[in-house]
């Protein structure tokens, strides 16, 4: 443990030492059946009461209701943008089975490039039904194509009876967020969306998930996450979704709906305990030491009030380097995300210079994602407040070093 840095690289991402020290031990021999946990039958009675509490532990912490189902599914973020196009569109069809194509319509927030992403994968999978962009941040942006803000509530636009309105709550490339203090501007517009008692609402919380409390998880009719930033290795992907999302994806096919491949039918994975097949059984352990770990700290309660200090901390000295024109953030204030904070070291050679005096330090995975450039600091869970001064006091004193 003394030879690792501190990473703060954007996912998969760091885990917390006496967790992996706890994998380690669980590889060879879990819970004590003397196999590991790598080489066990998901279908043993361990793993199947392992995975039970995991669950258990996910609707407890982020406060599920019994309205919704919690899915452990696989294909990442990339697969639920697919899911949730197919599966939203099979309940369309059944609750309106006679409407003409065009008139389906899914409506999608763009807020960054993962919320763009999802859009396109839906444009390709809708078939003939209508992919309605509700806001395009980029329009709001200074050069026109830059996601570098949330946009305020007026602009707007949702359809009145969507089959699905999706939106990114935090976009991990753009550094984008939005503010869960619902009187900010830059909060999720709940007050503009059609009023429908079982809202077709999206949330895709891969880089936020069980950093602080979901609002209003209620009024969603999906939220989802990959495991691989705040709980455990790549290969699990979670799916919290409302009962009456969970529907009869063949009897819509039979209404004309697009068939759903079996591995992202929500339906199958809901009858069978999300184990129609091999689950990602590794991924699923980790996660579970997580939240383990995470429920005697204080759940998202605690993780909450240190990720809330961890990034003010980071965009004090951030602001601090804009005064002095030797830095420049990507995202407007107010906007920006506290699991990934977005920005540029000015001047020739400078950001070269900044990477390599925090490699120096042991502090890597700052480098900006490659569509953006610059700089980004992934503050998950697993980053601690003293990794976080660490860093803070790198960059106060790269502020005051003469080029
Ligand atoms: N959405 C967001 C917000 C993400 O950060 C990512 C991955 N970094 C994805 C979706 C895609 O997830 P995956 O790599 O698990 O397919």
């Amino acid at each position: 443990a003394d030879s690792r840095v501190i990473n703060f690289g954007a996912g998969p991402s760091a885990l917390p030492v006496s967790i992996l020290e706890e994998a380690g031990k669980g590889l060879l021999n879990f819970e004590g059946t003397g196999m590991g946990i790598a080489e066990i039958s998901h279908r043993s009675k361990e793993f199947s009461a392992y995975i039970s509490t995991v669950e258990a532990q996910i609707r407890d912490q982020l406060s599920v209701p019994p309205t919704h189902s919690i899915l452990f599914l696989q294909g990442g973020g990339t697969g639920q943008f697919s899911a949730v196009v197919l599966n939203m569109l099979a309940r369309h069809r059944l609750l309106h089975p006679d409407l003409p194509e065009e008139a389906r319509v899914l409506d999608y927030v763009l807020t960054g490039s993962w919320s763009a992403a999802a859009a396109k994968e839906a444009r390709r999978l809708a078939g003939g039904a209508t992919v309605n962009v509700a806001v395009d941040a980029r329009t709001l942006s200074a050069d026109g194509k830059s996601f570098d803000r949330i946009p305020p509530h007026d602009t707007y636009a949702f359809s009145s009876d969507p089959a699905l309105i999706y939106y990114c709550e935090n976009e991990t490339v753009s550094g984008v967020q939005f503010s869960h203090d619902e009187s900010a501007p830059e909060s999720f517009p709940f007050d503009r969306l059609p009023k429908n008692s079982l809202l077709p609402l999206v949330g895709d919380y891969s880089s936020s998930f069980m950093s602080r409390p979901i609002p209003r998880l209620a009024d969603h009719a999906i939220i989802y996450a990959g495991a691989q930033k705040n709980l455990g290795p790549a290969g699990l992907t979670i799916v919290i979704v409302r009962q009456d999302c969970i529907v009869d994806v063949d009897a819509a096919a039979k209404l004309g709906a697009i068939p759903v491949p079996i591995g992202y039918a929500y339906k199958t994975f809901a009858e069978q305990k999300s184990m129609p097949n091999t689950p990602p059984v590794f991924a699923v352990y980790v996660t579970g030491l997580v939240l383990k770990r995470n429920a005697e700290l204080g759940g998202v309660a605690y993780y909450e009030a240190v990720n809330k200090r961890k990034q003010e901390k980071v965009y004090k000295v951030l602001r601090e380097g804009e005064g002095k024109g030797l830095l420049k953030g990507h995202v407007k204030p107010g906007s920006g995300s506290w699991m990934n904070v977005v920005f540029e070291v000015l001047g020739e050679g400078a950001e070269a210079r900044f990477l390599a005096g925090a490699e120096a330090k042991g502090m890597k995975g700052l480098k900006g994602h490659r569509s953006v450039g610059g700089i980004r600091v992934s503050l998950y869970n697993a980053i601690t407040e003293e990794q976080t001064d660490s860093l803070v006091d790198y960059i106060r004193e790269f502020l005051n070093q003469p080029p």
